[in-house]
């Protein structure tokens, strides 16, 4: 009798390096180092995502002075704050974790009920606000720019992700690095199992994308990347409006 074997690993059925993964790895690499000779206030917005795990070793192997932060909204997985204890443990300089105002959130609970985010698209936009943007700004506050994971990849609305993205700076004066924009998928899981880095075990249970645990499901074959987070929504909002780019 065949015993039921357990579902590889997402390092293992992911890793697949494009043709061309030397040549984006050594722009990535290049990038980081300029981002960070050009700004002293620089931080990385990790999701602790396998795009912004990869950032976050790059960056500690090129020794390069640029804080990570984490905003932990209070309804992170129990997998995903384990990871964040694992890599603050390892971390060579402290890991930043911004949370919202406690009671703006209960406050925003109470008034609202939590399954408003699953009635209404603004209640899930305002619950996005209070947890994250908040703390987002808090986070962000004195930087002249920021280090996200954001690929091309990732959906239509990010096709046109660009390597540096200077839309905020009209705006809010700080510049954009997305340094895995041109990176496949693939990609991000060949460096992830080439260099053994730690990852939030939700990926092994087909979460590509990771965000809050009421707002993330793991998506079946051929769903598209995102489909797991807010999935009663239309494709179109699927923003939490960290990643909003200026006109
Ligand atoms: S992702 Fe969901 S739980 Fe998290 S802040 Fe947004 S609406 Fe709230």
């Amino acid at each position: 009798m065949n015993a039921l074997r357990p579902a590889p690993r997402a390092c293992e059925r992911l890793a697949q390096a494009s043709a061309d993964f030397e040549a984006k790895l050594s722009q990535t690499q290049e990038l980081l180092r300029a981002a960070s000779r050009d700004h002293v206030a620089i931080k990385q917005a990790s999701s602790l995502g396998a795009e912004d795990v990869v950032i976050s070793h790059l960056i500690a192997e090129l020794g390069l002075p640029i804080t990570v932060f984490v905003l932990d909204t209070g309804a992170l997985h129990h997998q995903t704050l384990a990871l964040l204890e694992r890599q603050q443990a390892a971390a060579r300089w402290p890991i930043e974790v911004h949370r919202p105002d406690a009671s703006r959130v209960i406050e925003w609970v109470a008034r609202h009920g939590q399954s408003a985010i699953y009635e209404r698209i603004e209640s899930r936009k305002d619950c996005c606000r209070v947890r994250k943007l908040e703390p987002l700004a808090r986070a962000l506050q004195g930087q002249t720019a920021w280090i996200t994971g954001l690929r091309r990849e990732q959906s239509d609305a990010r096709a046109e992700v660009p390597l540096v993205d200077t839309s905020e700076l009209a705006t809010l004066g700080r510049t954009k690095y997305n340094p895995l924009a041109h990176w496949s998928w693939g990609d991000v899981w060949h460096w992830i199992a080439h260099e053994q880095i730690d990852y939030n075990p939700l990926h092994d249970d087909f979460y590509p994308s990771i965000g809050c645990a009421p707002c993330t499901r793991a998506i079946s074959l051929g769903e598209p990347f995102r489909a797991g987070r807010w999935w009663w929504e239309d494709e179109s909002a699927k923003e939490c409006g960290l990643h909003v780019r200026a006109a």
